[in-house]
């Protein structure tokens, strides 16, 4: 190549799809600062105040909390590699895309693993998997607790004791629940979390939050087997968070310094008052959509605040929609994925984009696009 490409400029747009979600500028600034060293005294101490205020927003005093490198799926990967090993079994709720990847992940971790199905769009009872496990003990019962693929809000109450029914640590994915709806782990018996960055958090992607009981650190401590991902082994990674501060990886500095402010922020404007507030964004927006005469799949009491699927109206190309979205209005919203490819829109209102200024435009963007196309309703 004998020309350098100018620097990348990117615009600002509104990220109101799946995620990534807006990102405050606190947030980039405290990544645009000085690299420490990762075993830099300064650099351990915000590890620490990270890790403090992860058990915060997760709702659990672990011991055994830290941020993954790498993102959503990392925090997933963890989860399995380090409580299944080869001959162990897991129950899997698969009621969307991130279900699916779930028991994937547990299949290549050598576990059989017995899927627990339910249609798109649906959420699990506790019933579900009691009568999917017909008796046997599993190593890992696991669900989603915001199944961003379908936009359904799973009730986890009950789910404890569906586990210790059948003998399994409870696994749950909130990669899109924390900082915009209540989880609350430890007082719902969750003995493995993961969650992301880029989703209500309002951090850039990077980072997986993980979180595991002592429960779980006992599972991980019985093993026969080592982890079979040196790089996600959390026993080797925990000696580093923890007291021994032994070298395992380096650490993603300012990806850490980007994930303290976006903690720092949530814990700042409240835990309740942000849930509030994604609350009534998202009732805001549903209100609006249909106004516009749009159809909303979901049942009203399984929708996420944060996530809102559409139904896209007979004869209204999606594809057209969302580039004009992007082009006249800067303004990303997402397709749907799997049986909802191509028949719905996923609009996020995550984090900083939970406004009701960004509910408004959204509406008023996608008035205009339906208009473009003359559909009627608009
Ligand atoms: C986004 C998401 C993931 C995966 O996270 P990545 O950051 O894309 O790897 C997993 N589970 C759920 C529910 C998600 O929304």
């Amino acid at each position: 190549m004998n020309q350098v490409p100018a620097p990348h400029a990117p615009p600002q747009r509104t990220l109101m799809g799946p995620g990534p979600s807006d990102v405050e500028d606190a947030v980039l600034q405290a990544m645009a600062r000085p690299t420490l060293g990762h075993l830099d005294p300064l650099f351990l101490e915000l590890m620490d105040e990270v890790a403090a205020m992860l058990r915060q927003v997760m709702g659990t005093e672990n011991r055994l909390t830290l941020p993954m490198s790498g993102t959503g799926s990392a925090g997933m990967e963890t989860v399995f590699a380090n409580l299944l090993q080869p001959g162990d079994a897991a129950l899997v709720g698969v009621n969307g895309v991130f279900g699916t990847r779930m028991a994937e992940v547990a299949r290549r971790c050598g576990a059989e693993v017995v899927e627990v199905k339910k249609d798109w769009g649906q959420a699990f009872t506790p019933d579900d998997f009691v009568r999917a496990a017909a008796g046997r003990s599993f190593r890992v019962l696991a669900l989603v607790h915001a199944e961003t693929s379908t936009g359904v809000w799973q009730d986890v109450s009950g789910m404890r004791e569906a586990a210790d029914g059948c003998a399994a640590l409870l696994a749950l994915d909130t990669v899109t629940s924390v900082g915009g709806v209540e989880v609350a782990l430890d007082a719902w018996g969750v003995d493995a979390a993961y969650s992301g960055t880029q989703k209500c958090l309002s951090c850039p992607p990077g980072l997986a939050p993980v979180t595991f009981s002592a429960r779980a650190e006992k599972v991980m401590q019985q093993r026969t087997q080592p982890v079979q991902s040196w790089y996600l082994d959390l026993s080797l990674i925990a000696r580093y968070w923890g007291g021994e501060r032994a070298y395992h990886h380096t650490a993603p500095i300012n990806m850490l310094y980007g994930l303290h402010e976006a903690l720092r922020l949530t814990l700042l404007e409240g835990l309740p008052a942000r849930w509030l507030r994604h609350a009534r964004n998202g009732a805001a927006l549903c209100t609006g959509l249909q106004a516009l005469g749009l159809e909303l799949p979901v049942a009203p009491e399984l929708r996420l605040p944060q996530l809102t699927v559409v139904r896209i109206p007979e004869g209204v190309d999606d594809a057209r929609v969302r580039a004009f979205l992007l082009n006249e209005f800067g303004l990303e919203i997402g397709g749907g994925l799997g049986p909802m490819a191509g028949n719905c829109w996923r609009i996020g209102l995550m984090g900083a984009a939970s406004r009701r200024a960004k509910v408004e435009l959204c509406l008023q963007a996608l008035q205009a696009a339906l208009a473009d196309q003359g559909h009627p309703a608009a």
